[in-house]
């Protein structure tokens, strides 16, 4: 009932021209301001992953894309690709105690000293083993840096570091740049792969751009994964508090300080302490199922439509929590990521209406589990083999704010591509001004579903509005992002407002859309450029073709 009101509603609405970009079509603000309108109503109950509302969300975004005319590019000839998920949830009555060689054994405290969640989603798990301390636990033969030196990790602790080795040397590690090696989620998988039963990060303010409440806040919680496929897992994948690290080594007689500024050094070497780690980690398993929503335009050159430009956006959101009291227990999320949705709703439509079809083909992905770390997206990713067409490049759409005319782009990541003359170009067709990452060592290039792409090789990247929007300068573009993070940013606030003004989020679509036409017909695919992190992913995916 409702969306057939809000469509004759757009219907007789103007669609809006924009004079950046006269060739391109033009995308409708009221179309998606529609989409954004129902997506974060009540109805939609938060777009709850394993929740009705997620659920409803995923028909409508699969009835939009028949609607238009695009073909399923799921499972069994339908739009949904299943994704089969687990929510674990580690109980109080897990206990850590550090044991050392020789005096008494320390007992830790969860949630206060640690937090800890079992990977390998089996509901109990039991370890007394021996800690190394291993730097910042990082292999990067590009930096000719590895931390383990051949030291097998097999039924052992690893304690280490967030982040990478301090350097203001762009050609190491990236200068102040954040790398994929300094993130969280590298240094669970990375000891992983070496065998660890168990991964201690010590936690510092400092490093992590994040306190231990938020640390404590996203962990002690259900946590959904990906249902297990082989890729090694740790029993405990654990945050401790930097106090508890600094115990923990006087335990073995050495100095926590001291052993951070010797794992600065290419020389680094593990270091294995007299104390073991004895854990029970109790948690509640609970296997379920996701989907994403994909759907295809086909190509129209026979021998380049297996190829395809992806646009993505997550769909999902915190979903509605029945332990608040009705009428403020919905997360709308109505910027985070309705926008997004409806951008893709929108590109969807017009590539659809498209005529001739460009010579590649154009998949649409709306994901799921972006909220619970990107889960639907890496699982696009690890089975793109299952695609109908083969993804070249993905253009990402995440919280786009909802506040007029932009005058600035942003495209992080696109740099690192053999594609950013052509994102340049654009940007000055449309008269947008690139705006570069104002925090890169923060590491934002890994907190969105372009990632889950990227790190499998495919050159990928978010496009958004900057700070500068027409009418206002960049503070007042600034002050407006503050005040949502501060105010609305997950929480049930992010709710749609009939003041929202989306001709920006109308605008990235358009730019996207433009570039996706330009790769589409372009004769070769962009690739990550030679040195890039993500390089050698691409070579394994495509063996080498270009
Ligand atoms: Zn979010």
């Amino acid at each position: 009932m409702r969306k057939s009101l809000t469509l004759s509603f757009v219907l007789a609405s103007a669609a809006v021209l924009f004079a950046a970009a006269s060739n391109a079509p033009s995308f409708d603000p009221e179309r998606i301001r529609a989409h954004i309108k129902y997506l974060a109503s009540d109805e939609l109950e938060g777009r709850g992953m394993n929740q009705k509302g997620g659920d409803a969300a995923a028909q409508y975004l699969a009835d939009q894309f028949k609607s238009y005319g695009l073909k399923p590019a799921g499972d069994n000839g339908t739009y949904f690709e299943r994704v089969p998920m687990v929510g674990v949830q580690t109980q109080p009555d897990t206990s850590f105690t550090l044991v050392p060689n020789s005096g008494s054994p320390v007992p830790l405290k969860i949630l206060d000293d640690y937090v800890t969640t079992n990977e390998t989603q089996t509901p109990v798990a039991d370890f007394d083993a021996p800690i190394v301390f291993v730097g910042y636990g990082i292999t990067a033969p590009e930096y000719k840096w590895d931390d383990y030196k051949g030291v097998d990790l097999k039924g052992k602790v690893a304690l280490l570091y967030v982040s990478e080795p301090i350097s203001d040397d762009p050609t190491f590690f990236k200068g102040k740049t954040l790398t994929y090696y300094g993130r969280w989620t590298y240094k669970f998988e990375e000891t992983a792969r070496h065998g660890a039963v168990a991964t201690l990060i010590i936690h510092r303010t400092d490093l992590a751009s994040y306190g231990w409440s938020v640390v404590r806040n996203s962990w002690g919680g259900e946590k959904s994964f990906l249902k297990l496929d082989g890729t090694p897992k740790l029993e405990a994948a654990s945050w401790i508090q930097q106090d508890v690290a600094r115990k923990l080594v006087a335990m073995g007689g050495l100095d926590l300080d001291k052993l951070f500024q010797e794992a600065q050094s290419r020389d680094f070497k593990p270091i294995e302490l007299p104390v073991k780690l004895k854990a029970h980690v109790v948690s509640s398993v609970k296997p379920f199922d996701s989907r994403n929503v994909v759907a295809l335009l086909e190509g129209s050159d026979a021998a380049k439509k297996a190829q395809a430009i992806l646009y993505t956006a997550h769909y999902d959101h915190f979903g509605i929590d029945q332990t608040k009291p009705a009428g403020a227990n919905i997360y709308h999320g109505a910027v985070d990521n309705a926008t997004g949705c409806a951008i893709l709703l929108d590109l969807a439509r017009v590539w659809a209406s498209t005529k001739p079809a460009p010579p590649r083909s154009i998949l649409f992905a709306a994901v799921t589990a972006e909220e619970q770390g990107l889960l639907g997206s890496e699982f696009l990713g690890k089975h793109v083999a299952q695609l109908p067409v083969q993804p070249i490049l993905d253009l990402n759409y995440d919280a786009l704010a909802p506040l007029g005319l932009p005058e600035e782009v942003e495209v992080a990541g696109a740099e690192r591509t053999s594609f950013y003359p052509v994102v340049e170009q654009t940007a000055k067709d449309f008269h947008l001004a690139i705006r570069p990452d104002a925090r890169p060592e923060a590491g934002h290039y890994y907190r969105s579903d372009h990632f889950s792409l990227g790190r499998v090789g495919i050159p990928a990247f978010s496009i958004t509005e900057g700070m500068k929007f027409q009418g206002h300068d960049a503070s007042w573009g600034e002050a407006q992002a503050k005040d949502y993070v501060d105010h609305r940013y997950h929480e049930p606030s992010d709710q749609y407002k009939p003041d929202m003004d989306f001709r920006g989020d109308a605008l990235m679509a358009q730019f996207g859309y433009v570039l996706g036409q330009k790769a589409a017909n372009a004769a070769t695919i962009p690739v990550w450029l030679p040195g890039d992190e993500f390089e050698k992913a691409q070579k394994e995916l495509t063996g080498g073709k270009k």
